[in-house]
This record gives structure tokens, sequence and C-alpha cells, in this order.
């Protein structure tokens, strides 16, 4: 061992912050939090953690093990060193990061998860549908120029088979750059390595090692039933692709509606003016209206029928989103004055005409406005 300083050594147990008759358990958990702290990959370029890391490894190494442990506690620091008792176990610090690989890896869900290499980009995308589409769902193809997975190094960025890579010089291999600015200390992604720490040694010609190439892409939306003017819809990992071992970004596709030319939408319902001629309105009768469907649908004009009088049509709106629910129409009536009439229409209407003046109560809001007004000319304009 070349360790020197042996005498200044800290004791293994208060090393970890443990009693002397510390549980096996106990052991454990004071040495995965104390590695937590200490490991270099959350303190990249401190020699100071990386030191405490050691030290915490190696009192581990020997307390968790019985018989060292037994060993240690007769004869201290001395029981490992020179050919001591328990001398040629732990070996100063090699084959730390295999442990710890495998203690961390329990816990941490795998190493790096603040490093790593960077996911793919979102991407976005926009589409314009009929309402008729937005009604019944439908599938819309997509061409996005994106990143995909370099197909000739099958996205390793590599040139040769194994991807074989080297410590990024830059970062030293922790992902990040730290730079003074001001009286900050800013830090942020390797540039060079794009967080992943390691450089690849033989990059592949295609993709420069970036494992990743501009493509045009070509993938089909599902546009669910109902869907309303402006949703997003998030296509997951159909963004670009990352680099080597990287998680691809996400799609979202922007859908909207187009106007339509008859019908208007409000949330589940749908509104759809239909003029009447006003003899139809007055005289009652049957119109056919057009649904969203593409059905027909019948609707009953009763007599006397009044201009911007709406009609609901039960079950004949947009499908609620997520449910089996439809929303209604409505038939909002626009009764419309003829033009240009024939000399026999123009005399029918006369004729009609004398007619309703002797029967006030053919109209009865003419009548009831026209009452007002006498009263107002008795009344001396007020
Ligand atoms: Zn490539
Ligand atoms: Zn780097």
């Amino acid at each position: 061992m070349s360790r020197v300083g042996v005498m200044a050594k800290q004791d293994y147990y208060a090393t970890l912050g443990v009693a002397r008759d510390a549980k096996a358990d106990d052991l454990k958990k004071a040495y995965r939090k104390l590695a937590m702290k200490f490991h270099p990959d959350r303190n990249p370029g401190d020699a100071q953690a990386e030191a405490r890391f050691k030290e915490v490894n190696e009192a581990y190494d020997v307390l968790k093990d019985d018989q060292k442990r037994a060993a240690y506690d007769r004869f201290g620091h001395a029981a490992f060193e020179n050919g001591g008792p328990g001398a040629g176990g732990f070996a100063g610090g090699a084959g730390l990061g295999d442990i710890f690989d495998q203690m961390f890896g329990e816990f941490m869900g795998g190493r790096g998860r603040s490093r790593g290499p960077r996911a793919g980009a979102d991407i976005r995308a926009a589409v314009e549908i009929d309402l008729a589409e937005a009604f019944a769902g439908t599938k819309v193809q997509l061409r996005v120029p994106t990143r995909v997975a370099c197909e000739a190094c099958n996205g390793t960025g590599s040139e040769t088979k194994e991807r074989s890579s080297d410590t990024c010089g830059t970062c030293h291999g922790a992902g990040k750059v730290r730079a003074q600015q001001g009286f900050f200390l800013i830090e942020r992604t390797c540039p060079t390595c794009g967080g992943s720490g390691r450089v690849i040694r033989n990059p592949c010609r295609i993709c420069a090692g970036a494992g990743t190439v501009q493509r045009e892409r070509s993938l089909q939306v599902a546009i669910p039933a109902g869907i309303e003017d402006g949703t997003r819809i998030r296509m997951a990992a159909e963004g670009e692709a990352g680099g080597p071992n990287a998680v691809p970004g996400d799609l979202y596709v922007h859908v909207a509606i187009r106007p339509h030319q008859i019908f208007q939408r409000d949330g589940a319902n749908i509104f759809c003016r239909v003029p009447l001629r006003m003899t139809q309105a007055a005289l009652g009768g049957e119109v056919e209206v057009p649904a969203i469907d593409g059905s027909k649908a019948r609707v009953k004009i009763p007599p006397g029928t009044q201009s911007g009088e709406q009609f609901r049509l039960r079950g004949k709106g947009f499908s609620v989103l997520r449910s089996a629910q439809r929303g209604d129409m409505f038939i909002q009536v626009a009764v419309e004055t003829p033009q240009q009439l024939t000399r026999r229409q123009r005399e029918l209407l006369e004729e009609f005409e004398a007619e309703a003046r002797g029967h006030a109560k053919g109209s009865p809001e003419s009548e009831g406005f026209f009452a007002k007004v006498r009263e107002f000319f008795e009344n001396g304009g007020r």
C-alpha cells in the first residue's frame, strides 16, 4: 500500500458517522447517504469530495465484512497495514467504481441521471382539418423534417462495431462545464460531448459521431373524434432522435379546424342557420337540414314561426370527447322577405296586406308596438 499519512487516518466508524456497535443495516444506510453525497458525479472537479468518497468506501468495505470488522476492532488500521491480519482485502481504491455501481444502481435506477446524454429535441407541427373530420375523427399523414438515428452506425455515432469512447477532454467526464460570470458560477452542459461526458473515439463518417442525421419523416397522426380547435396532441418519443443512448424528444401536433360553410360549433353543440320563406314561416311545414355526420334531418316548422327562433335536434351535435354522449344541433331560422316579386305575387301580397290590416291578432308584435306608438302621440310625445 502506498498510502501516506496513516497516523492521521480517521476512525472507520467516525468516517461513516456510526456507533462502534452499529448493525449491518445502519452501516449500509450511513454508507449510502455519504456515498451519494460525495460521489464524483455530483461533485465534478471537487478533490475534497473525491477524497471523502474514497474514505467512505474504504471504511464501508472493511466494516461490512464481519471478519475484517473484527480485525479492525482489535488492531485498528494496523490490521490492514504491511501484511497485517486483514491485508490484501482492500486495494486502496481500485475497483471502487464497480462496488459503487452495484450499490448505486439499486437505489438510483442506474447512475448518471443528472448528466447522461441529452434528450432529442421536441418537434412542433400543425395540421388543419375539416369540421366533419373533427366530428368523425381522422388520420392525417404528416411529413416532418427531423433527426433520426443514423443508419450507418445504428445511432451509436461510432465507426467501429464496438462503441468505444474516451472521457471528454473538455469536461473531464462530468458532462458539465463551469464558468465564472461576474459573481456567479454558471454551470452548463458541456458543448463538446453534449453532456454525455464521453467522446467517440472513431466518429461515424456519415453523422460525424452525432448518432443522428437530418431526414424528412412521414408519420400518421390519429385525430380523435370530437377534437376541439386548437388542441395540441402529444406523441411521445416521436420527436428528434437524441445522440447515442439518448431518449428521443416528443412531437406536438397543433390541430386547427377550418371554418365550415354551414355549421358553427360551440363545444359539443352545432349551430346551423336555415333561411325560411316568409310564407313557410307563416304557414308552417317541414324543412330538411343537413347534419354534421352526413345524414339529413327533418325539422317541423310550426305555423307562425318568427325569424330567429331556434329548434333543437337532440344528439345531432359533436360527440363529447372520451364519452358516448353527443351534443345537440340547433337550427336557427331566418325568415326571408321575398324580392323581385312577379306580378301575380304582388297581387296576392297586396290582397294579403288588405286582409291583414283588419286582423290585429295575426301580428301580435306589430299590434303591441303600434298600440304603444299611439299612446306615445296621445301623451304629447312622451
Ligand atoms: Zn452515424
Ligand atoms: Zn464534455
